[in-house]
């Protein structure tokens, strides 16, 4: 009883401890990253509103209506002036998500980088997930800015060399996912006698090989594929079962995202 006791009260005196050690993060600091959290999650939610449809810093549009938001109806306006669309579920699960991991990044720097070197990471990677989810697509305009983005963390990280064999590694690897995918597609197509485009994984996900290999050099991104490709089985087994037991599954089609899979295996990589 006494040494039960002994252990809870270590284990609640030490964490605090622990954070404080961190990077002392103050109530002040807290707060301020939470509204930090909240300005990335606009900017998110923004890349992921126009880029998809326009590919350039445009202005964002009701997805219903098309009519044109001013700034002042983006930012504060959570219905569509024009044909009273609600905004949708996703704005807020962005804003939401982006104030916790602001926060959490204070508590848990990211390799070692301050909380601002690794803002440009979260917005990019946030904006990927989340038009991904949506569209189940990879801009090649994203892919290229990518590229250079993680070119910069990658060389910081593990030298140029470093960098460019993580790069050369994440490409090999998810190529072969990705012939495998296409002969998988094509074995299926002909036991059920018709063709089937979609692939379990499409081209993009081969580029965020490479993308996500600059940032965790060689032989890191291969642990981070894996780690990635498994969590993306799970889910995608529950998610199928789920779709199996409503009656609501149709092949391939409900084939799902993977690259969100592969940056979240990339940033356990990182963590352990
Ligand atoms: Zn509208």
């Amino acid at each position: 009883m006494n040494l039960c006791l002994g252990i809870t009260a270590a284990t609640i005196f030490r964490i605090p401890n622990y954070l404080e050690s961190a990077d002392n993060p103050g109530i002040l600091t807290v707060v301020i990253s939470i509204f930090l959290g909240f300005i990335i999650g606009i900017l998110i939610n923004y890349l992921a509103d126009v880029l998809p449809a326009t590919r350039r810093f445009s202005q964002p549009v009701c997805p219903e209506c098309k009519q044109p938001y001013s700034i002042k109806e983006y930012l504060f306006s959570l219905r569509c002036p024009h044909c009273h669309q609600r905004r949708t579920i996703r704005h807020f699960v962005v804003l939401i998500s982006s104030m916790i991991l602001s926060v959490l990044l204070r508590f848990f720097p990211f390799h070692g980088l301050n909380f601002w070197a690794t803002l440009p990471l979260l917005i990019y990677l946030g904006m990927i997930v989340v038009i991904d989810l949506e569209h189940r697509l990879v801009l090649i305009e994203t892919s290229l800015f990518g590229f250079i983005l993680m070119l910069i963390y990658g060389i910081s990280f593990h030298g140029f060399l470093g960098a460019l064999s993580g790069a050369l590694g994440g490409m090999v690897i998810m190529l072969w996912f990705y012939i495998l995918g296409v002969v998988f597609g094509k074995v299926v197509g002909k036991l059920r006698h018709k063709t089937i485009n979609e692939v379990p994984f499409g081209f993009g996900d081969v580029v965020f090989g490479i993308i996500l290999g600059l940032l965790a050099g060689w032989s890191a991104i291969a642990a981070a594929i894996l780690v990635g490709i498994l969590i993306f089985g799970a889910y995608s087994l529950v998610w199928l079962i789920g779709l199996i037991i409503t009656k609501r599954y149709q092949s391939f089609s409900n084939a799902q995202a993977l690259t969100p899979f592969l940056i979240l295996g990339t940033i356990i990589l990182f963590y352990l």
